[in-house]
């Protein structure tokens, strides 16, 4: 079995249609793939109809955007069901804040004598209510204002930096009440990209499990394999199970490809143990 329960498609900012995104897995080797678009789960049909002709099991996803304690924090939704109005009401408001944000990006970047990103991001952004960082990256990356992505975040795009807007998600236990209340499991994200002390991240944990919350990412794209002890001791410690995924976004970037993330470890239980059986 290979487990891969994290991912985007061009329904957020990824690169590859919801499609190609299953078949990319599927020739990988991944036997169950959750789609997890930010913010949005319009991909999942789609997804689905290729998982079925590609022979393996698509679990319904969602990663919802999320502000704790003035950081963003992300809470991926997997087994959710996409007919839910509550799950669907609540990323709706989520979303709907992302054209405002995405302006303030492009006046903050035009203070700095970069013009017409505005425009430039949404060329980037197929679903155009999902209109993210990553499309401002590739357009600055393509303008010749940064060499890949991960520079335009440093020099644009990151917490502090020029194109930087602070903004408001969602609440932590709010996205993971949409997330039971559609029947899914709440799943904290790449722990290890919060940037906060080991205190905070201990109370991250622990709000986050009393809030509903089943599982956290131990091995992921946006953490490095020497953080895998740290976050699978969090996880043993407060009582949550441990997930995998890539995050994969785009072929060629990223530390892994769709399936090619490393195992989880022995000591750990695993979230599919708590997700409903193959049909
Ligand atoms: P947004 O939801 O619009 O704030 O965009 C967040 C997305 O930006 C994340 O899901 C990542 O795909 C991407 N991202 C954030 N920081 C970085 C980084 N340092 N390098 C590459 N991608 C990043
Ligand atoms: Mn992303
Ligand atoms: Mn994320
Ligand atoms: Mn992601």
């Amino acid at each position: 079995m290979n487990f891969d329960l994290h991912c985007h498609s061009t329904v957020s900012d990824g690169t590859l249609s919801p499609a190609d995104v299953v078949a990319r897995a599927a020739a990988n080797g991944v036997t169950d793939l959750a789609l997890t678009d930010h913010d949005a789960i319009d991909g999942l049909v789609e997804a689905r109809d290729a998982a079925r002709a590609a022979g393996i099991r698509l679990i319904d996803g969602v990663e919802i955007s999320v502000t704790w304690s003035w950081q963003t924090v992300h809470i991926v939704g997997l087994a959710i069901d996409p007919c839910s109005d509550v799950l669907a009401q609540g990323l709706q408001a989520v979303r709907s804040s992302r054209h405002h944000r995405a302006t303030a990006i492009a006046d903050r970047l035009a203070q700095i004598d970069i013009h017409g990103t505005l425009e430039g991001a949404y060329r980037y952004a197929e679903n155009a209510a999902l209109i993210s960082r990553t499309h401002f990256a590739r357009h600055l990356v393509a303008a010749g204002h940064a060499r890949d992505i991960s520079d335009a975040f440093e020099r644009y795009l990151s917490a502090g930096r020029p194109g930087y807007v602070p903004h408001q998600w969602a609440e932590l236990t709010d996205a993971v009440a949409w997330i039971r209340a559609s029947g899914g499991v709440a799943v904290l994200a790449h722990p290890g990209r919060y940037k906060v002390s080991a205190d905070r991240m201990d109370a991250l944990f622990a709000e986050f499990k009393a809030a509903g919350g089943g599982a956290a990412e131990v091995v992921t794209s946006s953490q490095s394999l020497d953080q895998l002890g740290r976050f699978g001791t969090l996880c043993t410690r407060h009582g949550l199970l441990a997930s995998r995924g890539s995050d994969f976004h785009e072929p060629g970037e990223g530390q892994f490809d769709l399936g090619k993330v490393p195992s989880l470890p022995h000591a750990l239980t695993p979230v599919w143990s708590a997700l409903p059986a193959r049909p």
